[in-house]
């Protein structure tokens, strides 16, 4: 059921000229799956010559062929929707509804970089002198790395390889040794669909040689990253010294506003659904819940109700409604949060510890009246801890609610209209969801500010951050 690992370079699928390899495990069981090769150095020049080749060729072609291969890639995965969702929450955790989900967004990605390439317009600006045109061309960065998580093994690497491809870039993708069996199959999807040898390169390694090597080497010329800020900083600095260009895709810590106008069971079934999606291992996870004083004790029951129904379990299992986290590391990380939350006067409505089964499994958990210098309330808990807060007025809420380094996604919920206007214009975030926790669609930007990173994946400006603009003036 699970994927053969091998790495894509220049157009063949292998397992290197390396000796190093790491197991992957299932975080449902703790067991390993298949064992992952490691790139060697040799492996990572020959991917970034392939991927000079791929370049060439990429970016000779026409869009209208560009966007039949992508499209076809995209059918493909489609096509094999069942076995690489069956993959992903092998890997991952997550159930397998939402990783089908995943795999089909995935799809939807592709399909839409692969139409939006062919719309890299750009303009021409009337001259000062007669005879003079002055065009204002989009043309593709060039070699592209980028690095993905173990969150979302299918849409985060997609992202970046849509975006990539659609603006006629190549790109050699690093994704999460955690969880590679996903983009391997979604690379063979590309590869069937006719993607030129390469276009796309995908490698394995110890994350911080392989992005020293790459995002070092003179002919890459972007970077995009999604993981933790402090990761993200280190690459930035780094990419720096290049003078490239990066996109940055970091941590978040969600504040969700509840006021009191609204039919508060609604929004606390709403909110806990989102909460404990991928067991709460999402970058826009709503993590911070603040909820107005007089509706905060019903919010805070019924959203307590919904965590502690919640059934724990292997994502394959179809009664399963939350997996385990992805690994071990996130264990420990919840048991610090509550330890901190508790000794500082938080109350746990619910959860709070593992349950006893084998794998990384944590129980949903509540925590009440957390005061403002519990970690959680400024650390990003990416994890399936809820923190449930009262508050009095808008003032009070909105300078919490910005109070903090990351500026990601934020969510309000209100019924009052001028309310709704003026709480998306206070909140210094990316993205705000009003009455709604949607947030990421494939035509839409997504991205933060502050220590989020900078620059957005999705929508035009996702394609946008493939492209240099040049300048041509024709006497
Ligand atoms: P981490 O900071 O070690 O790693 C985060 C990701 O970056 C991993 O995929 C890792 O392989 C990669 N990475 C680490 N060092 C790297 C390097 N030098 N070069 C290239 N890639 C590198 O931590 P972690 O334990 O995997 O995750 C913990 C935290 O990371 C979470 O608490 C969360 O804040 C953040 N995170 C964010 C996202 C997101 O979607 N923005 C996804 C995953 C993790």
């Amino acid at each position: 059921m699970y994927a053969t690992l091998e790495m894509l370079i220049d157009g063949k699928f292998g397992k290197g000229s390396g000796t190093a390899a790491e197991p992957v495990l299932n975080p449902a069981t703790e067991q390993s799956l298949a064992d992952l090769p490691h790139a060697s150095g040799h492996d990572l020049e020959a991917a970034v010559a392939g991927a000079e080749k791929g370049f060439a060729t990429w970016k000779a072609m026409n869009a209208y062929d560009r966007c039949r291969i992508m499209r076809k890639g995209a059918d493909l995965i489609r096509a094999r929707l069942d076995a690489i969702a069956t993959v992903l929450t092998l890997e991952q955790g997550k159930v397998l509804a939402e990783a089908k989900v995943e795999v089909a967004t995935a799809a939807d990605i592709l399909d839409w970089y692969a139409e939006e390439g062919r719309r890299s317009y750009g303009r021409i600006v009337p001259g000062r002198v007669g005879g003079v045109r002055q065009m204002v061309l989009k043309e593709p960065v060039g070699i592209v790395a980028a690095f993905t998580p173990w969150n979302f093994p299918a849409v985060t690497p997609m992202r970046k390889i849509a975006g990539a491809l659609g603006a006629g870039c190549s790109i050699i993708l690093k994704a999460s040794e955690e969880t590679p069996g996903t983009a391997v199959e979604m690379a063979r999807c590309l590869q069937e669909a006719g993607l030129p040898a390469g276009v796309l390169n995908l490698v394995f390694g110890v994350p911080s040689e392989v992005s020293t090597y790459l995002i070092n080497h003179p002919k890459v010329r972007k970077i995009s990253f999604t993981g933790s800020t402090a990761v993200g900083k280190q690459l930035t600095k780094m990419a720096a010294e290049g003078m490239k260009r990066t996109t940055m895709e970091l941590g978040g810590h969600a504040p969700v506003i509840v006021f009191d106008d609204v039919d508060v069971e609604a929004v606390a079934k709403i909110a806990a659904g989102g909460k404990y999606r991928n067991a709460g291992q999402v970058c826009i996870s709503p993590t911070r819940f603040f909820v107005h004083e007089s509706k905060y004790a019903k919010f805070l029951s019924t959203f307590t109700e919904i965590a502690s129904g919640l059934k724990l379990g292997d994502g394959l299992d179809p009664s399963t409604q939350m997996g385990p986290m992805a690994n071990a590391r996130r264990l420990e990380a919840m048991d610090g949060f509550v330890a901190d939350a508790k000794a500082k006067g938080a109350k746990v409505a619910t959860g709070g510890e593992r349950p006893a089964n084998q794998g990384f499994f944590y129980k949903p958990t509540v925590l009440a009246d957390v005061p403002p210098d519990a970690k959680v309330m400024s650390d990003e808990p990416f994890g399936p801890i809820a923190p449930i807060v009262p508050f009095k007025s808008f003032e009070e809420v909105v300078e919490r609610a910005n109070g903090v380094a990351y500026g990601l996604a934020a969510y309000a919920f209100t019924n009052d209209e001028k309310r709704a206007t003026a709480i998306a214009d206070a909140l210094q975030w990316g993205m705000v969801g009003v009455n709604s926790l949607a947030v990421s669609m494939p035509e839409t930007p997504f991205g933060g500010i502050k220590d989020s990173g900078h620059g957005s994946e999705g929508g035009t400006e996702g394609l946008e951050a493939y492209l240099n603009v040049k300048f041509v003036s024709q006497a």
